[in-house]
């Protein structure tokens, strides 16, 4: 048996009796079903990349423009379905004692999965909150908050912090699991990036799923080189399901 075969079947026997398990995913999980990211040179919108229109400054110079463009984000992402790596996840709930979804995406796929408790870090998509008040938009209502402020795609932007209430109930929940996950994020994108070592320093098993190598690969217990959709999806199907999830197989982990 060499170091991975050991600490496979040490996942295995600490799945089997985990009780708080907590996941971050991350921009990997949402490209497995189609979702452009709109970065670099290869994501133009009407010549625009991302980080030239998900900015506050950008709301404020053309609000329009910036409408516009998430406009046509939404309408591109009721298109897409949710993968099987969303659909494991989603299983997942039912698996442990607590399950807890952190997630850096904002095309709210988890939810159309059937996840119920998911921390969204970046906010969702397919809502609008007041720039100024942070009242979110009721669906009767225009593009001005009561409060006389602009209402805005409820993400948060380049530049812009995290809620604090999200980092918050992420943080615990990652300090209080015994199994974390993480899987399809680069981890370098702060503070989402700290949340696997804070599971590590907490005492967790940690893997990571993600098809290229991280820089927190090294610190994971357990690493797998693969998308998600193809490594989480062993469904439970028995009565004995704490064991079964995520049914890795080891030929399938790469070395
Ligand atoms: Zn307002």
């Amino acid at each position: 048996m060499n170091v991975e075969d050991q600490n496979l079947a040490r996942y295995f026997e600490i799945a089997r009796s985990a009780r708080r398990c907590a996941v971050l995913t991350g921009a990997g999980v949402s490209a497995e079903s189609g979702v452009p990211t709109f970065r670099g040179e290869e994501g133009l919108w009407k010549h625009f990349r991302a980080e030239e229109l998900a900015t506050p400054e950008a709301f404020a110079r053309n609000p329009e423009l910036v409408r516009e463009w998430y406009e046509f984000r939404r309408s591109l992402i009721s298109e897409i379905e949710p993968n099987e790596g969303h659909r494991a996840l989603a299983d997942a709930e039912s698996v442990f004692e607590t399950f807890t979804l952190i997630t850096q995406n904002i095309d709210g796929l988890h939810a159309r999965a059937g996840s119920t408790n998911v921390i969204e870090l970046h906010g969702n998509i397919h809502g609008d909150r007041c720039n100024h008040c942070g009242r979110i938009r009721q669906d009767d209502e225009g593009l001005t908050c009561p409060c006389g402020g602009p209402f805005r795609p409820d993400v948060v932007w380049f530049g812009e912090q995290l809620p604090q209430e999200a980092i918050e109930r992420a943080h615990a929940a990652t300090v209080s699991a015994d199994l974390f996950f993480s899987i399809g994020t680069s981890t370098q994108v702060f503070p989402a990036a700290q949340l696997p070592y804070v599971a590590a320093d907490s005492g967790a098993f940690v893997v990571e799923v993600n098809p290229e190598e991280t820089p927190f690969t090294r610190h994971a217990d357990l690493s797998v080189r693969g998308p998600s959709g193809e490594w989480l999806p062993r469904r439970s199907t028995s009565s004995r399901r704490r064991a079964r999830w995520p049914r890795g197989e080891a030929s399938r982990i790469g070395r």
